[in-house]
């Protein structure tokens, strides 16, 4: 089958709505889609006919109503399309309700204590906006997921708030510049997904892959990244074929898989899809993850979705590409080629910068979790300082404007200085600084501090609710201005003289760095113990309550779902750590001592006088490591059953950075060395050299 034939060959698109719907039916729907109108009950039932005969056509038999619970997973729950006849057959139905509304139990989903004032049930609403599709026999319907007293419990229900609220704000700032056209403008997002591929066998034989997604043990081989040949490297036929069973998979679902590579570190790659409105995206993402683990296992492959699945060697992001666009297809970060355009783009690149700097806190945490505490501010990882990269071109625009001076292009003649003061930009902003957590590339932002594992909602809930109220202090001032250009460039120049701190060019993982960020008074919350409990500060709460994103309760449980969450997950991991260390590490070590104990008695019974001090160096040295691996592991124990003493939330989240973690690492550092003296057919699992070597 041809590519464009294969093409969401398995979605309920547009294009298949227009063939298989009435035309006013379609109109309506279409209605719907574009400008959130309500979709009346006879409509829906002739839609959802539609789609069940449609569905039925491409093999399906059960519909689902897929929703995004706040596990930052997705959730379903399958029904058949049966319907008995007085015949004692069925036919296959399916109504406009069943569509529309959907209600499965929400008493095991995470809900951060709304459960307890809530009865079990749960609701599931169709979004109209992201396509339904079939997948694996069954007809999935994007939903939102909230409760029977109204409280949200997905991700995807203030995403698309936050989207309405840059939506709404954006068009207040196009109408100043004159725009009557634009009738919305969509926070866009393309997320490029760094992922690990290993041999499946490899993963079943390690518990702390399967338990917890990453090696929680694993000396460093002697080849890891250094000699970066790996990076953009010719793709290996096991993983080729891997990524071309994969994108088919996905273009079939309608994701416009574009781009692949192999990333830096052994056995990591990447996949980029192109751009689209960031609803979609978020849900496109979810089926990106799930599809490259249930396709890696048809190629006897495990798919490594964890922030940092091995140590010393790069960890996993998902780069968020970000920015704003109208539909009739302008990018508002796009410079212009006019004075008038630039005015404009100026407006929004400060706008940006500002949400950036007042919602540092913000963007910090919409990343933490206990997965990407090994990437953001770790020792091996770049600081978890947020700031934003302009590039060279920029900085220097943004230098003369701030100073009131020529604006002097590099090797260019003086830029023309429009709408007044405002200079010509150059187009394309090349320079690209890969050490800069939230960088301007050109026409979009990149959010590079998101963790492969996260959902594309959280950070983007952030950023866009962010910038909405940023737009809505810009548009407050300037639709009350009496000279509007002259009011432009005086905001445009404050802006960037208040927030000027965020920006940052250099190499943001310098030691240097951390210091002068220090110095400009710019947030380093290193962990998530001291991310997370910011999510509900007061300027955060009222941010999200002035845009319509999340109430004040809803702010408070969720930051307890993510306490919890990191709480939980490092407890696995110290429950893991303790099962590994005991049930395999300890005896196989006391194993390989044993050997050389008895091997070196063997040679001073046989050959008295020989030179045996090799081997007694080594045993003394790995029984006096077992001796404190045991100690460790002791203390671990313990720290896990006095975490359990500790209030939730924060208390407890605290309790794990300051206590658990350091004892989890010293554990790690102890069996490591351990890993490195122990004769290979001894060591209990695969070691790093056999895993990322394993392709
Ligand atoms: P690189 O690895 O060089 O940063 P990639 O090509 O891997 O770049 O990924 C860039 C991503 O940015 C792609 O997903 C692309 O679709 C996306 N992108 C491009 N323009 C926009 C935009 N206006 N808004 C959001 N994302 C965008
Ligand atoms: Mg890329």
């Amino acid at each position: 089958m041809s590519v464009p034939e294969l093409f969401a060959s398995n979605v309920f698109n547009a294009q298949v709505m227009q063939e298989r719907l009435p035309k006013e039916t379609y109109k309506s729907l279409k209605k719907t889609i574009d400008e959130g109108k309500p979709l009346d009950m006879s409509v829906a039932n002739v839609v959802a006919n539609a789609m069940k005969d449609w569905a039925v056509e491409k093999g399906a038999t059960h519909f689902t109503h897929w929703f995004q619970p706040m596990t930052g997973i997705t959730a379903e729950k399958h029904d058949s399309f049966i319907s008995p006849t007085k015949d004692g057959k069925v036919i296959m139905e399916f109504s406009g309700k069943e569509l529309v509304v959907g209600e499965p139990d929400a008493s095991s989903f995470p809900s951060g204590g709304v459960r307890a004032t809530f009865e079990a049930r749960g609701y599931t609403a169709w979004d109209p906006t992201s396509y339904a599709f079939v997948k694996d026999g069954t007809l999935y319907i994007p939903t939102a997921f909230f409760s029977y007293s109204g409280e949200v419990l997905d991700k995807k229900t203030p995403l698309l708030k936050s989207m309405e609220a840059l939506n709404t704000q954006a068009l207040r700032i196009l109408r100043l510049f004159g725009n009557t056209t634009a009738k919305r403008v969509n926070a866009t997002v393309g997320a490029e997904q760094e992922y690990f591929l290993i041999d499946r066998k490899m993963y079943d034989a390690r518990r702390d892959l399967v338990f917890t997604g990453r090696t929680l043990f694993g000396a460093k081989p002697p080849k890891g990244q250094e000699l970066e040949d790996h990076y953009f490297g010719a793709i290996k036929t096991r993983v080729s074929a891997y990524m071309k069973d994969l994108d088919e998979e996905l273009w079939k679902l309608g994701i416009l898989a574009k781009t692949k590579h192999n990333e830096v570190a052994p056995a990591q790659h990447e996949l980029a899809p192109i751009f689209t409105s960031t609803n979609v995206a978020s849900d496109q993402n979810q089926l990106i993850m799930e599809t490259m683990k249930k396709v890696a296992v048809r190629h006897g492959l495990y798919c490594l979705l964890h922030e940092k699945p091995f140590a010393g060697i790069n960890g996993s992001g998902k780069h968020n590409n970000w920015s704003m666009s109208t539909d009739t297809g302008m990018n508002l970060l796009d410079p212009g080629s006019t004075p008038a355009e630039n005015g404009q783009f100026m407006l929004f690149l400060v706008a940006v910068i500002k949400a950036v700097n007042d919602y540092q806190d913000l963007l910090r945490l919409s990343v933490a979790s206990a997965g990407n505490d090994h990437r953001l501010g770790a020792n091996e990882a770049p600081p978890a300082i947020v700031s934003v990269f302009v590039g060279e071109e920029l900085e220097a625009v943004i230098d003369s404007l701030e100073k009131s001076i020529p604006y002097k292009g590099k090797g260019k003649k003086t830029m023309k200085l429009g709408v007044d003061t405002l200079p010509e930009l150059p187009k394309d902003t090349t320079d690209r600084n890969r050490t800069s957590p939230f960088a301007f590339t050109g026409n979009k932002f990149e959010f590079r501090m998101v963790g492969s594992s996260f959902s594309l909602a959280g950070p983007n809930i952030v950023i866009n609710a962010a910038v909405a109220d940023v737009l809505r202090q810009f548009a407050d001032e300037l639709e009350g201005a009496k000279d509007f250009n002259a009011a432009l460039h005086d905001l445009v120049v404050r802006t960037i003289k208040e927030n000027k701190r965020i920006i940052f060019n250099g190499d943001g993982y310098s030691e240097d760095w951390a210091k002068e960020a220090e110095k400009r008074g710019l947030l380093n919350l290193k962990n998530s113990a001291e991310a997370l409990p910011h999510f509900a500060d007061k300027k955060n709460i009222e941010l999200f309550e002035r845009m319509k994103v999340f109430t004040e309760r809803e702010v408070v449980t969720r930051t307890e779902i993510m306490l919890e969450n990191y709480t939980k997950v490092l407890t696995i991991e110290g429950l893991t750590m303790l099962d590994m260390v005991k049930k395999d590490i300890l005896p196989a070590v006391g194993e390989y001592t044993d050997v050389l104990c008895k091997k070196i008695a063997d040679v001073k019974a046989v050959l008295p006088g020989s030179e045996v001090g090799a081997d007694e160096k080594l045993a003394r040295k790995l029984l006096s490591l077992s001796g404190s691996l045991s100690g460790k592991a002791e203390q671990l124990d313990e720290l896990l059953i006095e975490a359990k003493a500790c209030s939730e939330g924060k208390e407890a989240a605290e309790f794990f950075a300051a206590k658990v973690v350091p004892v989890m690492q010293e554990m790690r550092a102890c069996a490591d060395e351990m890993e490195q003296n122990t004769a290979k057919k001894y060591w209990p699992f695969p070691t790093y050299g056999d895993i990322l070597f394993s392709v």
